[in-house]
């Protein structure tokens, strides 16, 4: 039997559609439009297809969405201007500067500038801190898809002690999604490049979270039967044509006859990220004038 394929895109298109309702509820009881600023720094093609992404995708759901696009000799002292001057706008709540930024500019200074009520993409200090301690914060997008999908393939309470292991240990997306599934009553575990015997670790798993950044590193044996593996990566690799696809860190066709579940690479956790960068904005707006949060997403 062939696992189940987990299909983040058209659980992105019902998160966006439950923001788009909040949107509009906000904006009906209480003339509020939650706002999203992005920063984008230089001409990094990547970065320029994401950062299009989030703005078309915020303006569907109703957001008031800004791009402040910024030349690549910009220096680090006129960025956080530019973040202190966005920190100060009542009309934004939430601020998202795209990384990487180019050489010379310290992001970790930068995201340390953002106000951590308005910091959607949840990588400042507090926020990380808020989570690691249990209270509420801002959670990281990718980690908060991965827990959405997750919870939506399993039930919230079959995830009760579950063996978790995450590979990878990023602040963006493995330290943040162990906090997440430690909430969740798993018993986790994180593995990185230090980690003895890796596919052993990996074989315990009932739930295989994988975010390394290298192109089918976890192989079909490394996967325990009927587990549910959630695939972050996302790797562009050259074909015998000339032209590139997108790969994740798992070995998708091998890991499909033994997992129960699983993620695609496209189509997996990639689309909930803007989603839940949507939901963070309208979570923000709310927090900031002590407002309910509205019932279409109170429950994400
Ligand atoms: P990162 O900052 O480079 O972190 C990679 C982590 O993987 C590190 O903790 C590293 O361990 C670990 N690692 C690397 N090779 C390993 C190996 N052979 N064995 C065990 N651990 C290994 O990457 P990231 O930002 O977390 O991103 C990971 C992947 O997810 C990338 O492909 C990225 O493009 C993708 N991503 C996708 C989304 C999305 O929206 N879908 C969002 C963010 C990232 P050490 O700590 O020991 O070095």
């Amino acid at each position: 039997m062939t696992a189940t394929v987990i299909n983040g895109k058209a659980y992105a298109v019902s998160l966006r559609q439950q923001v788009g309702a909040a949107v509009a509820q906000l904006r009906a009881d209480w003339d509020v439009t939650p706002g999203l600023a992005v920063v984008l720094v230089g001409e990094d093609p990547a970065s320029q297809v994401y950062v299009r992404s989030k703005e078309a995708q915020a303006r569907e759901a109703g957001l008031r969405s800004t791009t402040l696009r910024l030349p690549a000799s910009t220096s680090q002292k006129e960025l956080l201007g530019v973040v202190a001057d966005l920190n100060s706008d009542p009309a934004v709540d939430g601020i998202l500067v795209q990384l990487p930024l180019p050489p010379g500019i310290d992001s970790g200074s930068v995201l340390a500038a953002i106000d951590p009520a308005k910091d959607v993409d949840g990588f400042h200090a507090i926020n990380a801190g808020l989570l690691a301690t249990g209270q509420k914060g801002l959670v990281p997008c990718t980690p908060l898809g991965c827990l959405m999908l997750l919870r939506h393939c399993l039930g919230p309470r079959a995830m009760t002690g579950l063996s978790a292991v995450v590979l990878g240990r990023s602040n963006i997306v493995g330290r943040p999604m162990a906090q997440l599934l430690m909430q969740a009553d798993c018993t986790v575990t994180i593995a990185h490049k230090g980690s003895r015997d890796v596919p052993a670790l990996c074989r315990q798993a009932d739930i295989l979270v994988v975010a390394v950044g290298r192109p089918e590193l976890v192989r079909g044996d490394w996967v325990k039967p009927g587990s549910v593996v959630i695939d972050v990566g996302i790797n562009r690799m050259a074909t015998a044509d000339g032209g590139s696809r997108l790969v994740g860190d798992v070995a998708y066709e091998e890991a499909r006859q033994v997992a129960s579940a699983l993620t695609p690479v496209p189509g997996g956790v990639g689309p909930m990220t803007i989603a839940c960068l949507l939901l963070n904005t309208v979570i923000a707006a709310c927090r900031r004038r002590s407002l309910a949060i509205p019932s279409y997403i109170a429950d994400c």
